[in-house]
């Protein structure tokens, strides 16, 4: 006989998930219903309210998708890019690489504008590749590079996207709830996100957005989008307002109550105040750790508050460290991706896990940490660093 899976108790600030509100959970739990019950329709047009005040658009085409931010990006791509058109891809880290993958699996060409990882996209560079691409339909980047704790700046790349009649495409999967974000004023055609980030939703569901301009187009292909799933001509059958609410595939019934929880408290919250407190706890982490004697791999201008990279000194054992905090204390921080694995911690203050105490436990701990491997540290005098930026 198998037991029952209870997984332990963790604080989670690494790159994602992030934890979950308790309210969430309990939200989660609730009776299934049928995804065509009426009170499921009603909650499924709540939703679509709550997430259009989430992305600041009033964007018809403003869904979940029934999957991870993965497949949010997917659903973009799929959508919008036909065989033998021209995506210009803004790459700084991981997920700028996955956007090439999806371009090119579309049977598009991806024109790569690469930046350092760590550095912000580069405007002159991005608007240099528009004017010698002409042709191109659309350029995507990653607002929040989670693999390097880099902001790029999402306003202005999508004003040179607009200014060169492209569709802006952007990725906040990191962004959404954590830092500023304006679909409609930025000129944002096509976006997506997560739940499990600083929506601190369960993971599983990607919400995402089409401007009039992009559904507009995906209505007017060519071909046929690859993707049957991904379809959002026949998605919309089903979360169309003007839609027969018909089948098209089992809605995650209860994910989807999940979400609504999560998108209801942050209204709750606000979403601007949701933004400060994000950058207040990060300041209070910035303070604690650089006492700690720790460092920060991106300029202070373009830091992400909801993922920090961290860099450490060459003598410490990375895997040791983030073993320790994990046995020792419970408390999970990511490792690098990519180009700095190895090199950075990635913690991160997203959503719900994003509060003073969590600072406090996350410079405390690592500080005991480091000083159990032999790297002496003041544990009490970086913890009062940071417990003085809330003052
Ligand atoms: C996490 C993340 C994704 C992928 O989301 P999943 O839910 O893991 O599929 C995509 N882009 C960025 C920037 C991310 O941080």
């Amino acid at each position: 006989m198998t037991d029952s899976f209870h997984p332990p108790v963790r604080t989670l600030m690494g790159p994602g998930p992030s934890d979950v509100n308790p309210r969430i959970l309990e939200a989660l739990s609730r009776p299934t219903i049928g995804h065509l019950d009426p009170a499921f329709i009603r909650m499924m047009d709540e939703l679509k309210g709550l997430l259009q005040y989430a992305f600041r658009t009033n964007n018809d085409l403003t869904i979940p998708v029934s999957a991870p931010g993965s497949a949010g990006m997917e659903c973009v791509f799929t959508n919008l890019v036909e065989p033998g058109d021209k995506v210009i891809i803004c790459q700084n880290g991981v997920f700028g690489g996955r956007m090439q993958e999806n371009v090119e699996r579309c049977g598009g060409t991806a024109i790569m504008v690469i930046d350092d990882f760590g550095k912000p996209v580069d405007l002159d560079k991005t608007e240099a590749a528009l004017k010698q691409h002409p042709d191109a339909i659309a350029l995507a980047f990653v607002h929040s590079e989670t693999s390097t704790g880099v902001r790029s700046d999402a306003e202005a790349l999508c004003r040179l996207a607009n200014v060169h009649d492209c569709l802006a495409i952007v990725d906040a999967v990191t962004t959404l709830a954590g830092i500023q974000l304006e679909v409609d004023e930025w000129g944002i055609d096509a976006i997506y996100s997560g739940t499990q980030k600083c929506l601190s939703c369960v993971p599983g569901l990607s919400p995402v957005s089409f401007s009039a301009r992009a559904a507009d187009r995906i209505k007017h292909r060519r071909h046929k989008v690859q993707s049957w799933f991904l379809d959002t001509n026949l998605v919309m059958g089903y979360w169309g307002a003007d839609a027969k609410r018909s089948y098209h595939h089992t809605a995650p019934v209860n994910s989807l109550y999940a979400l609504h929880e999560s998108l209801v408290i942050l209204q709750e919250e606000g979403l601007e105040k949701s933004w400060q407190r994000h950058r207040q706890n990060h300041l209070a982490l910035v303070a604690g750790l650089e006492s700690l004697g720790l460092g920060f791999v991106v300029e202070e201008s373009s830091r992400l508050p909801q993922l920090n990279a961290v860099s450490f000194p060459e003598s410490i054992d990375d895997g040791a460290v983030r073993a320790a905090l994990l046995e020792q204390y419970s408390l999970e921080i990511g490792a690098g991706l990519g180009a700095l694995a190895g090199k950075v911690w990635r913690i991160g203050l997203m959503g719900y896990a994003s509060n003073r105490k969590n600072v406090n436990f996350c410079i405390s701990g690592l500080g005991n940490v480091l000083n159990a491997q032999g790297h002496s540290c003041d544990v009490s005098q970086a913890v009062a660093k940071a417990e003085a930026t809330y003052s």
